[in-house]
């Protein structure tokens, strides 16, 4: 436990009472490069639209290639990053979470340029995503030399910058659970047990998955109270006794998705729609589960921008909370969402 941040929160620009947190979106990612998923069309159209930045024109196909377009998944512009994040800073917003682990685009000295401009507080990520983004020399790589590293980034700081990650995570993993990604689970586990940082963990895409990271998780002694299972309805659906049977345990529900509405490339399908993700938040809050659910829209492509054309950082503040209203979910329990959940759990203990 590092003793100066027991109860405090830790963001870019150093930690924080968790009174001043405030409305947090609990997973995005305001710079990012996911060239790790990049796959080169091989139909001509495909050829011929993958490196043209994003037009009127050619909007319609990146939505249905995300992962086809190269100007669509890298973000490194600050100016962009610093109009965008504005926009959620005039709904009410507060606090951003970025969830951008290791190998997709971390950008510590941009995070800091944009909280400054901004007013918003930035918690920044450590730790491995999915194997494919994994470094070369991964299958060398010991748990310890994982957990020393994530630890380094929350004690010191990322990359010699001095500005330390307040999250471990997000922490990718994969159906089945790749060896290295098991690895790097329980390097997070320990740099957890280490220092009492919050965990954000992105499950593979089947159902099963969360549950049996929770398991990784619980074996190395962390309590599930202290760990969001993100794109949590994205895995799950519309079966609510799941969300349930994993919030049983103490896991947080990271309903981070909203505003995607898209194919899936990854998954091979369609992305839930805000409709299920509005149903589902509504029947856990009336099953009393409002206590574990954090909310977000893991903007992670130029298109998820409003400059191009998307749904932007705003979009739960904007258009989301009327509907979860009209659907009885009460301003106190929209306050515990978006306030008092995340103050808890990114609290370090
Ligand atoms: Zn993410």
């Amino acid at each position: 436990m590092l003793a100066e941040m027991r109860g405090r929160i830790l963001t870019v620009r150093g930690p924080m009472d968790p009174n001043d947190l405030g409305i947090t979106l609990i997973h995005e990612h305001l710079f990012f490069d996911l060239s790790c998923y990049y796959h080169r069309p091989r139909d001509p159209k495909g050829k011929k639209l993958t490196n043209q930045s994003i037009k009127l024109s050619n909007l319609g196909w990146i939505r249905q290639n995300s992962m086809n377009s190269i100007p669509n998944i890298r973000l490194h512009e600050d100016k962009i990053t610093v109009a965008e994040v504005k926009r959620f800073r005039e709904f009410g917003g507060q606090s951003v979470v970025d969830a951008t682990s290791v190998g997709i685009g971390r950008n510590p000295l941009g995070l800091a340029k944009v909280s400054a401009r901004t007013g918003v507080n930035i918690i920044a990520g450590s730790g491995y995503y999915v194997h494919p983004s994994h470094p070369k020399d991964m299958d060398t790589r010991t748990i310890e030399d994982l957990r020393k590293e994530i630890v380094s980034d929350i004690a010191e700081g990322i990359d010699g910058t001095g500005l330390r990650a307040g999250l471990i995570g997000e922490i990718g993993t994969s159906w089945p659970l790749h060896p290295n990604e098991e690895k790097s689970v329980r390097a997070a586990a320990r740099a957890h047990n280490d220092l009492g940082a919050p965990v954000s963990i992105h499950p593979g895409q089947h159902p099963e998955s969360p549950m049996q990271i929770i398991d990784v998780l619980r074996e190395e002694g962390v309590d599930p109270h202290r760990v969001v299972m993100s794109h949590i309805e994205n895995r799950y659906r519309e079966k609510l006794e799941l969300y349930q049977k994993l919030a049983d345990t103490g896991c947080n529900l990271g309903f981070d998705t909203f505003g995607r509405d898209q194919f899936f490339a990854s998954a091979g399908r369609h992305h839930p729609s805000d409709d299920l993700r509005i149903d589902m938040i509504s029947a856990l809050v009336r099953s009393g589960y409002s206590g574990h659910i954090m909310v977000a829209q893991d903007c992670c492509f130029r298109s998820d921008l409003t400059k191009y054309g998307g749904h932007g950082y705003g979009h739960i503040l904007e258009n989301i909370l009327p509907r979860l209203r009209n659907k009885g979910v009460s301003d106190h329990d929209i306050h515990q969402i978006l306030v008092e959940n995340p103050k808890r759990f990114l609290a370090f203990q």
